[in-house]
């Protein structure tokens, strides 16, 4: 809690006077460049990221203050900020993948992750093994010894909130020096640190829960040791992933309060979870602190509390769906989560469009299934709300 509050000190300033006031918020250095008066240390700025600013897609001071909060936070080395979480994303496949590399993922994985993994493979040979991410053996029967790059997981799966067993994967890839890659997004570093469970990098929405107030996109990514840091660095720098001074500073603010949301995010989705469970319309529910959630036992040891993230299903299927996320009022129907405000979605007619039915229930999804991303409203107005919604149903059908 305390590392969240007091940011660490603005980089650029820690040669002024001490006894000038200081700004307790960090400066926002809105400044694309950087003035210098030789032409020798300009030269030698451009040497490597740790090296003077420059040009703000190579780092820049507001920035560094964000990355090296989150570094702090997730117990890593470094961190990188990009424009996104898919700018993190990118830039660590594109930079660690070779065309022939063979790549282990969990089944379950986000979207835009799941689509860039396809396209390079496609375009650049590389082999996908997906894993369900429960078994340590199952991961060592899918490594091809030589070939295998990385594995990739991410702490909570979106919608089923699976939760892989970070502890075995993430030993068994490092035994076998396979570089590993966990999407942290979902659970934040308040819930998990994989990083302290053997990940090599650690990937960020900071949409998500780190910025918290739905008005700032973001990415990072955090890197266990130096060598991984540059190499990505570098490849960032080019595809011109870096983050924005201003949407840097929105997040450093928002992770000022994480721990205090995410209490609350968590404490809400266990109220709705159980009343959920209890519900008749609903058949069934997906919270990784639910008695009965597949993922139960691995969160309890993984995990420091069930996350605010929720799936159900409902028993009238794709219409009940799509009837649903229509009629909450306090909830927004909305695509993102990790904010303040709850949203809710419709998988079945939004993210996993594309998907037939075969596909989505390969994917855990089924046409009723409901997500929702509880925020930190008072949970009984919250639970009226859906209540309403499901009780809508119950009258017509
Ligand atoms: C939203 C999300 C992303 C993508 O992040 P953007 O900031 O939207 O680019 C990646 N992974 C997970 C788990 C997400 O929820």
């Amino acid at each position: 809690m305390t590392r969240v509050v007091h940011a660490p000190e603005d980089p650029a300033s820690q040669h002024q006077e001490r006894a000038e006031g200081r700004p307790l918020s960090v400066p926002i250095h809105q400044s694309s460049a950087f003035a210098f008066d030789s032409a020798d240390a300009l030269a030698e700025a451009m040497a490597g990221p740790d090296r003077a600013y420059v040009y703000t897609r190579r780092g820049n001071p507001t920035v560094r203050t964000l990355e090296r909060l989150l570094s702090c936070l997730e117990g890593g080395h470094a961190a990188l900020a990009t424009a996104s979480g898919m700018g993190a994303m990118s830039a660590v496949l594109l930079a660690l993948l070779r065309p022939g590399d063979h790549v282990v993922a969990q089944r379950c994985l986000y979207g835009g992750t799941h689509s860039v993994l396809a396209d390079l493979a496609e375009r650049y040979g590389i082999d996908v093994d997906r894993v369900e991410g429960d078994d340590a053996a199952e991961l060592s029967a899918a490594l091809r010894p030589g070939t295998t790059r990385l594995l990739l997981l991410e702490t909570i799966a979106n919608p089923t909130c699976q939760v892989p067993d970070l502890p075995a994967l993430l030993a068994t890839a490092r035994a076998a020096g396979v570089v590993s890659v966990v999407d942290n997004s979902l659970a934040s570093p308040v819930l998990c640190r994989p990083i302290e469970h053997g990940a090599d990098i650690v990937v960020h929405s900071t949409t998500k829960y780190l910025g918290g107030h739905s008005d700032v996109l973001g990415g990072a990514a955090v890197f266990a040791a130096p060598e991984l840091y540059g190499t990505v660095w570098t490849r960032a720098v080019e595809l011109g992933a870096a983050a924005d001074p201003f949407a840097a500073w929105l997040t450093v603010r928002g992770i000022q309060t994480l721990p205090l949301r995410m209490r609350q995010h968590c404490a809400n989705a266990e109220l709705i979870a159980g009343r959920l469970a209890a519900h008749p319309r609903v058949r069934r529910v997906f919270w990784p602190g639910l008695p009965g959630h597949p993922s139960r036992a691995v969160a309890e040891r993984v995990l420091e509390g069930g996350g605010g993230m929720l799936a159900f299903e409902l028993a009238g299927g794709r219409t009940a769906g799509r009837e649903f996320v229509e009629r909450v009022r306090v909830a927004r129907l909305a695509l993102s989560l990790g904010g303040v405000e709850t949203l809710v979605t419709h998988p079945a007619s939004t993210s996993h469009r594309e998907l037939d039915e075969g596909e989505l229930s390969a994917a855990g999804v089924s046409v009723g299934l409901v997500r929702v991303g509880v925020g930190i409203e008072h949970p009984e107005d919250l639970w009226k709300d859906l209540e309403q919604a499901l009780d809508q149903g119950l009258d017509r059908s």
